[in-house]
């Protein structure tokens, strides 16, 4: 592990401390602060304002019983969060995960990792999140519901179109924004668009937000193949996951010319080397919510493998977007062993600390989450926009902006870690330039 400047260790102590058992939230924290030693040299004035111990600690933690009626009317229990980490930039701003890891830790994590994101885009976003340890997997379409009616009924207290405006993230897609956005709508008695993100086309959402997490990862690496003279032309690509940042991250890399060759699930992975049929896939995994081996009943020539890892397929290019910590030192090694130059997080925090630091020793170009998936919530702004002005645009008009958004987030990253002396290293230009304008913000506001 490496050092912390002397202003930024007590500060981690503290988090530790604070936050005893929490390990992803932790490892989002470090991963920041070790970014951050320039910043706090040419700043006095952050230290002086406790700029840093301030942004560790969340402003509101919601943590509520979720009860619900399942199909064989037993009543069950599951926890829901609401950690709304920093406001400072506009009104809390992240997902909603359902899954049973969920947990306040890794809530925690992903709040903390949203309000750098959200600084990156530009735009005037604060940074959230919360879930649930319930998983949607195996439910009925009425179980959910009755899940969503209830974890709405507690979380509508506390969020608002100038408060805090949830969004999906893995477990929670347009089905369960649907009832989560019914059961408001029920509560409130108005029909407030901007309170939630995601939404369905014909009740307030944005033409291109279900596609632009993955759209958005792929217009951020293609800026990174541009700066060294490249594009995906050509290109062997292996994505993990096969949800919604995946599918549209798959989708984008085949229009630009690249070739797909593997994505997964938590079942395991499949190959095809002509190219992974996206409308295939879809079918599968978004219409039917079924498992990935079906592809290969219904793919001649494609492979599924249960055991081993994804990472083992060679590639050029490597895009993680299935879960935080899937892609480890071990993997990071037969990665780079296997020709990978560039690697770029689709997911939140996929690359574990040991992966960063064997792809940075190898000169495997690395670009982390915060920066690369941020047009998911950078359309989720796009989608607010529309709302606050009764508006809805075409969907090339919103494809545009999102490119257009990505291009400034590269740059940005590009240009800071340049400034700060970290040519090419885009977890130093993410962190610092996200971490900049918060900081600034949070001056200006007082203490
Ligand atoms: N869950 C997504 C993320 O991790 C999107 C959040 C949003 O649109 O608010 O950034």
């Amino acid at each position: 592990m490496k050092q912390l400047h002397p202003h930024l260790a007590p500060v981690f102590d503290e988090v530790l401390h604070r936050n005893p058992g929490e390990s992803e939230f932790h490892q989002a924290v470090f991963e920041v602060l070790e970014s951050l030693g320039p910043v706090v040299t040419k700043r006095p004035d952050y230290v002086d304002a406790a700029i840093l111990r301030r942004i560790v600690e969340p402003e509101r933690q919601i943590i509520f019983r979720v009860p619900w009626v399942d199909d064989d009317s037993n009543v069950q229990i599951n926890r829901g969060f609401r950690v709304q980490f920093n406001s400072a930039l506009g009104p809390f701003k992240g997902g909603l995960r359902f899954h049973p890891s969920v947990y306040l830790g890794i809530v925690k994590f992903l709040g903390f990792e949203q309000i750098f994101k959200n600084s990156l885009t530009g735009m005037p976003i604060g940074g959230g999140k919360g879930g649930s340890d319930f998983d949607p997997k195996g439910k009925s379409d009425a179980e959910v519901m009755r899940f969503c009616q209830s974890f709405m009924t507690e979380l509508s207290s506390h969020i608002g179109q100038y408060t805090d405006v949830p969004a999906g993230d893995i477990g929670v897609g347009g089905r369960e924004l649907g009832y989560l956005f019914g059961q408001y709508k029920r509560l409130t008695n108005a029909y407030e668009s901007g309170v939630l993100t995601g939404k369905g086309l014909t009740w307030g959402g944005s033409q291109v937000r279900k596609e632009a997490t993955g759209y958005g990862t792929i217009y951020f690496l293609d800026e990174v193949l541009h700066a060294r003279g490249e594009s995906f032309e050509g290109k062997r690509v292996v994505v993990s996951g096969s949800g919604n940042v995946a599918i549209y991250a798959i989708e984008k890399v085949q229009q630009l010319g690249g070739t797909v060759v593997a994505c997964s699930d938590s079942s395991g992975y499949i190959v095809d080397e002509a190219g992974i049929d996206v409308e295939l896939l879809r079918d599968i995994k978004e219409v039917r919510r079924g498992r990935i081996d079906e592809y290969v009943e219904r793919r001649p020539g494609a492979s599924f493998t249960a055991e081993g890892s994804i990472w083992s397929v060679p590639c050029d290019i490597a895009v993680p977007c299935a879960t935080q910590n899937e892609l480890d030192e071990d993997h990071a090694t037969t990665l780079a062993a296997n020709g990978c130059t560039l690697v770029g997080e689709g997911a939140n925090m996929p690359a574990t600390q040991g992966a960063v630091r064997v792809f940075a020793s190898a000169g495997v170009t690395f670009a982390p989450g915060k920066a690369v998936n941020a047009g998911g919530v950078a359309t989720s702004a796009l989608e607010m926009q529309q709302n606050a002005s009764r508006d809805s645009w075409t969907f090339e008009h919103t494809d545009e902006r999102l490119e257009d958004i990505m291009k400034g987030i590269h740059d940005r990253c590009a240009e800071t870690a340049e400034e700060y002396g970290r040519p090419g290293d885009y977890v130093a230009g993410a962190n610092i330039a996200g971490f900049n304008r918060v900081a600034d913000a949070m001056l200006a506001l007082g203490v």
